[in-house]
């Protein structure tokens, strides 16, 4: 089935999510580049403070709090503080010449900052710094010095100096910059009709900056706060075009199946199928086109239950036809089955009847034994696993002796007996796997897999000697059992006549030299 096409639904889903996630990837960058600013700040307090570490006992503490407090990641509010506290101490400290050893310090901040003119405003500083001999009391001054090097936006925040005219210089210059790239940021962004007028009154306060610090800090967590919300709407209004998608996606899915259902059970309906493949497309297409264009929730939900309307129309339609269908399928299906029971009924009586007669065949019927067609069939058999698998086996022919006598003497029942009699012994004392057979009259056969002639004579003495011992009383007068046995064992060159004349030769000799007795060949 292929006029649900999952791959443009998964596209029309991508274009809802890429839309919404392009808006904050701006943001983000900007979280980021802070994170770094402020990631640098924690190292440079960190070596600054190591390196006043030891200009003055009182200050150390001090000093060793503040390093903790920037390694534990403290609120702002915290950290200005703890600068607050520092700056007083440095201030309160007695006078003391002791020269600052700062190449430490200057060599960390040249590496962090690539930038060719803050290095060289750098190199100069430590320069300086070396030439001057400053003390522990220019410490601040020198903190100041550096931070408008690297970081003059950052000087702004940590300026905690009272000298408000130098500052406020500062910061007209640094907020003018940033409230222009902030309103740029604001402007760029698709804004919910619900947050227009909070945005609007943003703007505002970023066009026409106050000049005060804590102004600007109330514009920029206005403006933190609103992005927040919009955001955290945005959200929830993704979320629930992600739930209303995967609805869409689920029950055209489901559509999908019905149909595919419909359609495998008959090929006549080949025809009817094609044109509803045609209107379900049409349909689809059409709700892809205005989904991608429709700007409201609400009326891409109406659309696509109209859309699903039609659709449901066309399969009800296509369902009424299906039927039809169907029923004579089922019905012919029915009939169908009818004759393969009927059928299995019947083959299942033949094969009753096939297996009585295939038995009867290849039995005799007096001593249960393999006739002689089941002789022939087993050496073919034997024959052919010899030439593939070159698996031997010895031929045995069996000759009562005497036998026209016994009859002769005691009567054909007695030579019935004597003919039952050893058929049993040769059966019993062979194995399953060797095959014994009536080969007509008084002589027997014996098949021997995968043995030799030599061990088929000592097998065939054994039983030789145990049907002589095999006597039974006729008439008040015992019966004597004597057989002889002629055994060989296949070779290359053999045929089914030349195996069988060979074994018989060897019987003939076995009667020649007296009976009762097995001769191989
Ligand atoms: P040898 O020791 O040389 O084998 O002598 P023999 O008498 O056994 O051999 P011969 O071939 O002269 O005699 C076989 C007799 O077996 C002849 C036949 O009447 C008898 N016979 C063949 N089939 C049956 C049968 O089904 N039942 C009975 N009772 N006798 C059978
Ligand atoms: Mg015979
Ligand atoms: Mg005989």
């Amino acid at each position: 089935m292929g006029f649900f096409n999952t791959k443009q639904n998964q596209d029309l889903s991508e274009q809802w999510r890429k839309k919404y996630l392009n808006l904050f990837d701006e943001q983000n960058k900007i979280e980021h580049e802070n994170q770094e600013k402020q990631r640098l700040l924690r190292q440079f307090i960190i070596q600054i403070s190591i390196l006043c570490e030891g200009s003055d006992k009182n200050l150390d503490p001090i000093l060793l709090n503040a390093r903790n407090h920037v390694k534990n990641e403290v609120d702002v509010t915290t950290l200005k503080n703890e600068l607050k506290i520092f700056n007083e101490s440095v201030k309160n400290l007695p006078p003391k010449k002791k020269k600052l050893e700062a190449d430490l310090l200057f060599d960390f901040l040249i590496r962090q900052y690539p930038d060719p003119v803050q290095q060289a405003a750098l190199r100069e500083l430590k320069g300086l710094v070396n030439s001057e001999e400053r003390t522990a009391e220019q410490l601040t001054d020198l903190f100041i010095e550096i931070t408008n090097i690297i970081e003059p936006e950052i000087a702004l925040e940590l300026e905690v100096n009272e000298d408000k005219n130098i500052a406020s210089d500062v910061v007209l210059v640094d907020v003018r910059m940033v409230t222009q790239q902030l309103l740029q940021y604001v402007s760029s962004l698709p804004i919910p009709a619900v947050f227009e007028a909070q945005t609007a009154a943003v703007k505002n306060a970023l066009l026409n900056p106050e000049q005060s610090l804590q102004a600007f800090e109330e514009v920029l967590n206005d403006l933190i706060e609103l992005l927040l919300k919009i955001k955290e709407f945005s959200e929830a209004e993704q979320q629930d075009i992600d739930q209303f998608l995967i609805h869409v996606a689920t029950q055209l899915s489901e559509l999908n199946t019905i149909v595919t259902e419909t359609n495998t059970t008959a090929n006549d309906t080949t025809k009817n199928r094609n044109k509803l493949d045609q209107a379900v497309f049409t349909q689809i297409r059409e709700l892809q086109v205005q989904a991608i264009k429709t700007t409201s929730l609400d009326s891409l939900k109406g659309m696509v239950n109209e859309c699903f309307k039609t659709i449901a129309a066309d399969l009800k339609s296509h369902h009424q036809q299906d039927k039809e269908q169907q029923q004579k399928f089922q019905d012919s299906m029915a009939e169908m089955l009818n004759k393969m029971i009927e059928l299995e009924v019947e083959t299942e009586a033949l094969k009753k009847e096939l297996k009585v007669v295939h038995t009867q065949a290849s039995l005799d019927t007096l001593t249960g034994l393999f006739n002689r067609n089941a002789y022939n069939q087993r050496l073919r058999d034997e024959f052919a696993r010899y030439k593939r698998y070159g698996s031997p086996f010895a031929l045995a022919i069996w000759d009562i002796d005497y036998f026209k006598k016994i009859n002769d003497t005691f009567g054909h029942k007695a030579g019935d007996k004597v003919l039952v009699l050893t058929a049993q012994q040769l059966q019993e004392h062979t194995r399953d796997t060797d095959f014994i057979g009536r080969f007509g009259g008084e002589e027997f056969v014996m098949l021997l897999s995968s043995t030799s002639k030599e061990a088929g004579l000592g097998l065939a003495d054994q039983l030789r000697e145990l049907i002589s011992k095999t006597g039974f009383n006729a008439n008040g007068k015992s019966v004597p059992i004597t057989i002889s046995c002629g055994i060989t064992e296949i070779n290359e060159d053999d045929t089914e006549e030349t195996l069988f004349e060979r074994a018989d030769k060897a019987l003939y000799e076995a009667k020649n030299k007296g009976r009762n007795q097995c001769c191989v060949l």
